[in-house]
């Protein structure tokens, strides 16, 4: 099934995002790590790409595999640094022959190892979405930050660029982790500002290793609450208190996000399917949720219909 129509129900969704093996990665423990995460039956999944392609045939058959044996529909990620237009016809043309209708467009970062320039087909993932896009049949997503992407000039410059991933054809876009809801709803007021009008699906990153963080932080710079900080510090060096405190941080920043009109959530599992199951069970009488905006009653109300 297309996102966009799953994403057009009034109902509450709750995916996953799951990683493929890389190709020295042990195939058949990651594949089951992610197919467990299937088993869950969430609303949808995605599953990543890695860098320059470095997952192709793995992203592919492990989005593929959880479609066929799980009935789960599938977003496979696709990348361009490092990609020529031939490349992206053919992965697009793979993607459409085995039943994967759903794409999210990204630019990505340098390939390790790459040599010479990665960006001389693409500069930017709205010129693989617009490609996609002529390409036909794919619902195509984006990714966006609600804190700024690491190379942007500024926010403002950030969401005018993102303003025209979306013109180019994104039909939704997905966040980058956050740890504050008020980053969120602050970044979602700016890009409706922008004249932005797709769905904009919070990602939340359940934390179970201090390492997770500290990856998180190097990665996109995103900002960690000193509520969040106490957490990590208190509980950190006992793995499953950890997992617990992160699967229960999460969850509360899920209900937090409902509670103010959001109707999709998206969360980088980690191929955890622990994780999973403890969202999921956190969460079980609000998924399948249906929001009325007579049900939210927050300051951000007026939101509540322009959230999905
Ligand atoms: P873009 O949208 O192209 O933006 C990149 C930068 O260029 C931004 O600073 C933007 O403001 C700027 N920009 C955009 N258009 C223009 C323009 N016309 N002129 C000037 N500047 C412009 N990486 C992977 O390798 N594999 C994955 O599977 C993967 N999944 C992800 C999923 C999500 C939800 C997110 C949030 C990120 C994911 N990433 C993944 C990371 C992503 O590839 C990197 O953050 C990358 O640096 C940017 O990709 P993008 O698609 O957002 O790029």
């Amino acid at each position: 099934m297309k996102l966009d129509e799953i994403l057009s129900q009034n109902n509450v969704t709750l995916s996953f995002e799951v990683f493929p093996p890389k190709a020295t990665a042990n195939y058949e423990a990651v594949k089951a790590a992610a197919y467990a995460v299937a088993e869950r039956r969430p609303s949808y999944m995605s599953v990543t790409y890695g860098a320059g392609g470095t997952t192709r045939g793995n992203t592919l058959e492990i989005a593929k595999g959880i479609q066929e044996n799980y009935g789960v529909t599938t977003i496979a990620h696709l990348t361009c640094a490092g990609a020529t237009k031939e490349s992206i016809q053919q992965a697009l043309t793979e993607l459409k022959d085995a039943g994967i209708e759903n794409v999210l467009a990204l630019r990505g970062d340098r390939p390790k190892d790459f040599e010479g320039d990665p960006f001389t087909d693409y500069h930017y993932a709205s010129e693989l979405a617009a490609d996609i896009k002529a390409f036909g049949g794919m619902c195509i997503g984006g990714a966006c930050y609600p804190e700024g992407h690491v190379e942007s000039e500024n926010t403002h410059q950030d969401i005018l660029n993102l303003k025209r991933k979306v013109e180019a054809g994104c039909a939704y876009l997905t966040t980058q982790m956050f740890f504050d809801n008020n980053i969120f709803y602050n970044f979602l007021c700016r890009v409706r500002e922008a004249g932005i009008d797709v769905p904009v699906i919070p990602g939340i990153m359940p934390i179970t290793k201090p390492v997770q963080l500290r990856n998180a932080v190097k990665l996109s710079g995103c900002n960690v609450p000193m509520r969040f900080r106490s957490i990590v510090d208190c509980f950190g060096r006992n793995p499953e208190a950890m997992q617990q405190a992160g699967i229960i941080y999460a969850t509360d920043q899920i209900i937090d996000l409902i509670a103010n009109g959001v109707k999709h959530v998206h969360v980088y599992s980690m191929n955890n399917a622990e994780v999973v199951k403890g969202i999921q069970e956190n969460l079980c009488t609000m998924i399948g949720y249906q929001i009325h905006p007579q049900n939210v009653k927050s300051i951000f109300t007026k939101f509540s219909q322009a959230l999905s």
